[in-house]
């Protein structure tokens, strides 16, 4: 026996009158059907609620979204040659300009254009995630300023006659 923790009352734990919900401790709602039916009514299916609920959506994304520019914001002003860097490196791949490559480590398709140096915005070195980070964590140990090559040769380069190389430098 369940009871409902809505209207109080005692109904046997079937599905006649408590939806099945895994995330309950009972591997039951803890609302009766009927309560369920009622707020369902009541909530979800009213203009207003949905209204509301779009509304929340729409702030939510915005946050987000401004959290992200802030974020980009603060990064422009202590790293300024990676973002313009960046900046530059994602026309060129929009543009067609430069072909995305995979990994250079693991091949990885999901790969993120790593500089090893932010004056040659155009020289990049893919890699994925994992290595992205592992090369950053490398290169932070042993203090590189990101003006000198990395351990791996650019992966990409500007596209002349379909020149494009990945060379992975062990
Ligand atoms: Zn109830
Ligand atoms: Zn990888
Ligand atoms: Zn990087």
């Amino acid at each position: 026996m369940i009871k409902c923790s809505r209207c109080k009352s005692v109904f046997p734990a079937t599905e006649e009158y408590f939806y099945r919900k895994t995330s309950s401790t009972t591997g039951w709602d803890y609302w009766c059907k009927n309560c369920r039916k009622i707020i369902d009514s009541k909530h979800s299916r009213t203009p207003e609620y949905r209204a509301k609920k779009k509304l929340f959506r729409v702030a939510h994304r915005e946050s987000e979204n401004a959290r992200g520019l802030r974020r980009k914001a603060t990064e422009k002003v202590k790293k300024p040659n990676a973002v313009s860097a960046r900046d530059k490196l994602g026309r060129a791949v929009r543009d067609g300009k430069i072909t995305k490559c995979p990994c250079v480590v693991c091949g990885n398709s999901r790969s993120h254009g790593h500089h090893s140096d932010y004056t040659k915005p155009l020289e990049v070195i893919w890699l994925c995630a994992l290595h992205h980070r592992e090369e950053h964590e490398r290169l932070k140990a042993v203090g590189h300023n990101f003006n000198f090559g990395g351990r791996y040769a650019a992966s990409s380069f500007v596209l002349s006659g379909g020149d494009i190389g990945i060379s992975p430098n062990s």
